[in-house]
C-alpha cells in the first residue's frame, strides 16, 4: 500500500456540486419569490464565484461571504428580500443533497476496506456536515476536516498540519491528498509537504507551477495508484 490515508476534496472531486447548486438555487427563488431564470443564475453564480476566490485568498471571512452573496444579488436584481434569509433557504437546500460524482460511491465502498478515508474540504461547516450526514458517503469516511473548524482553510499549511494532527500515525509519506483544485488542493498539498493526485475529469492543461504526483480523469485509476 502506497498511501493508508486518503485526504478526499468533496466538491467536485466526490460531490457533484454544480447539480445540487443548482437544485438548491431553485428552492431559493421559490422561497423568496425570485426570478428562476438561467440568467438569474448566473448572475449568482458570477457573484458567488468571485466571493469564494476572494475568500481562497484569504481577504474575505466565510461569515462575510455567505452574506454579501446575497446583498450583491438582490442589488444586482433590484429586488427588496431579506439576503440573510435568502442565504439561510440557499444553505438548507445545499445542506439536502449529496449527489456523487461519476463512480465515486463505487470507489470510496471498495478503498473504505483497505484504507482510511477522510474529507478535506473548504465550507461552510453546517452545510457540509448536514450534506455528508444524509450521504451515501458518511459510513465510509473516518472523519471530516471542514475549513471553519480548523480555523484556516485550502490552500494553507496550518489547514494541513490541523488535518494530520487528528489523525492517528499520519506523516508525510502516508498521506494523499484528492482533489480536482490547484488552487486550492494541490497548491495546499504543496504547501504542506503532501503528496497529492489532481482529479481532472475536464482534462484541463496542467498548472506548470505546481509538484503533481499524479493525475486522473476517472476516480477508478485510483485503485492503481493507492
Ligand atoms: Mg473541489
Amino acid at each position: 500500500m502506497n498511501y493508508s490515508n486518503l485526504l478526499f476534496d468533496a466538491d467536485d472531486t466526490l460531490f457533484d456540486f454544480p447539480k445540487a447548486a443548482e437544485l438548491a438555487f431553485h428552492a431559493l427563488c421559490r422561497a423568496n419569490d425570485l426570478p428562476d431564470t438561467p440568467e438569474a443564475r448566473r448572475l449568482y453564480e458570477t457573484i458567488n464565484r468571485s466571493l469564494w476566490d476572494a475568500f481562497d485568498r484569504g481577504e474575505i471571512s466565510k461569515e462575510t461571504l455567505t452574506t454579501l452573496r446575497f446583498v450583491r444579488f438582490l442589488e444586482a436584481l433590484g429586488l427588496e428580500r431579506n439576503p440573510e434569509k435568502c442565504d439561510q433557504d440557499y444553505l438548507a437546500a445545499l445542506g439536502a443533497g449529496v449527489y456523487p460524482t461519476p463512480h465515486a460511491q463505487e470507489v470510496c465502498e471498495v478503498l473504505s476496506q483497505t484504507h482510511r478515508l477522510y474529507l478535506v474540504t473548504n465550507a461552510v461547516a453546517s452545510v457540509q456536515r448536514s450534506r455528508l450526514q444524509g450521504s451515501v458517503f458518511a459510513p465510509l469516511f473516518s472523519d471530516a476536516f471542514i475549513s471553519e473548524e480548523a480555523g484556516a482553510a485550502k490552500p494553507q499549511k496550518a489547514y494541513f498540519d490541523y488535518v494530520l494532527s487528528h489523525i492517528p500515525g499520519a506523516d508525510e509519506r502516508n498521506c494523499l491528498v484528492i482533489g480536482d483544485s490547484p488552487a486550492t488542493d494541490l497548491l495546499g498539498a504543496n504547501n504542506a509537504g503532501l503528496p497529492c493526485c489532481w482529479y481532472n475529469p475536464n482534462g484541463l492543461p496542467r498548472p506548470a507551477e505546481l509538484r503533481i504526483d499524479w493525475e486522473i480523469a476517472d476516480l477508478r485509476e485510483l485503485y492503481e495508484i493507492v
